[in-house]
């Protein structure tokens, strides 16, 4: 067996190369997996993009699926097995400062975009490799046939599940979703799951037809109408209930809250580029009772929910994956990615 492996590597603003490197060698209590698939995320076409700034050469790729190819000596052979299909995960997380500790993984404070994990010599969150060792706490095996690249959008979806979770939704709330990208479409999966009505709005006619397509038949076009008029008509003047803005535009955080009723809650889900500050009447805050909550990224729990709604086909998402692209293809994966048209590209390994 070879002791080299194939990576696709950034090597400078929009260049990346495959080269070999070292293939990673698993310690007594972690597996090697073998990559099957692995989605391409924004963060990694800002990456390609120069929007995220990071030191090259780098490795990106953190929404993966693979299979054990190995096991480490100390790893008990009962629970976890050659041939395991698996869904790797929050590999970037230390497991030991005070927020991992507390189930925080997402939040970790020696998160490093230095740090070299999965046992690979460059740094880089390691999706974008054909191996990578992993610990026993970032793998969640998958228990149905699900395929690769259905598996691969656990991680996004894991971070929808945190977010919808910060709040309580109830049966028949108004819920409003700011932006119908991959992000947008998983909160109205979730909401609607969770007994609401859902309402769309996003300015590209071509997403507002998916979203019809999926059933979500409220759908606001905020180039053509005052989107904050158009959420309070549908909800007799009151407002919603609830605003998930998954948009990473100020101006957008602003107009949520504008959106929400009495008692409203708003989820700022998206990252903001850049992060121009917005300003908010105290005033509407205190006398409407709103709640501006943020949300970011997701940690264990969310992650065994998210392969479980999948596992389970609670919801769909081969409709979501737009293009599978073989990883010699990579860098065409992620210029497709960029369009809005696609939702997610994911790259499958031979
Ligand atoms: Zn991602
Ligand atoms: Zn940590």
């Amino acid at each position: 067996m070879s002791d080299m492996c194939k990576a696709a590597v950034f090597t400078g603003v929009g260049k990346i190369e495959i080269i070999d490197i070292k293939k990673p060698v698993p310690k007594s209590n972690e597996v090697l997996v073998k990559l099957k698939a692995c989605a391409i995320c924004t963060w990694e076409q800002r990456v390609y993009q120069g929007i995220n700034k990071v030191d090259f050469p780098f490795i990106g790729g953190h929404e993966e699926s693979g299979v054990i190819t190995a096991i480490g000596e100390d790893i008990d052979p009962k629970l976890w097995k050659v041939g395991d299909r698996v869904v790797v995960g929050l590999m970037t997380s230390c497991g030991v400062c005070h927020n991992c500790r507390i189930g925080e993984e997402g939040c970790c404070t020696n998160f490093n975009y230095e740090n070299r994990i999965g046992g690979l010599d460059i740094k880089g969150m390691g999706g974008f490799s054909e191996y990578l060792a992993v610990p026993l706490s970032k793998i969640f095996k998958i228990e149905s046939d699900l395929s690769d690249e259905e598996a691969a959008l656990v991680e996004p979806l894991s971070c929808v599940v945190h977010s919808v979770n910060m709040v309580d939704i109830k049966f028949s709330d108004s819920v409003v979703v700011v932006g119908a990208g991959i992000m947008g479409v998983f909160h109205a999966m979730l909401a609607r799951l969770k007994g609401a009505r859902v309402i769309i709005v996003e300015p590209n006619d071509q997403r507002l037809d998916f979203m019809r397509k999926l059933g979500f038949n409220e759908c606001i076009n905020p180039s053509k109408q005052n989107a904050i008029e158009a959420v309070k008509s549908l909800t007799n003047q009151e407002g919603a209930n609830i605003v998930f803005n998954t948009v990473g535009v100020s101006k957008l955080a602003e107009e949520s809250v504008e959106m929400s009723a009495l008692y409203g809650k708003v989820i700022l889900y998206s990252s903001y580029h850049p992060d121009t500050p917005i300003s908010l009447s105290p005033n509407r805050l205190h006398r409407r009772m709103t709640e501006v909550i943020g949300s970011a990224n997701s940690n264990t729990t969310d992650f065994i929910t998210a392969l479980n709604i999948l596992d389970h086909k609670i919801i769909d998402v081969k409709q979501l994956i737009s293009k599978v692209v073989p990883f010699k293809d990579i860098e065409y994966g992620i210029k497709e990615g960029i369009s809005p048209l696609t939702y997610r590209v994911v790259v499958k390994f031979d």
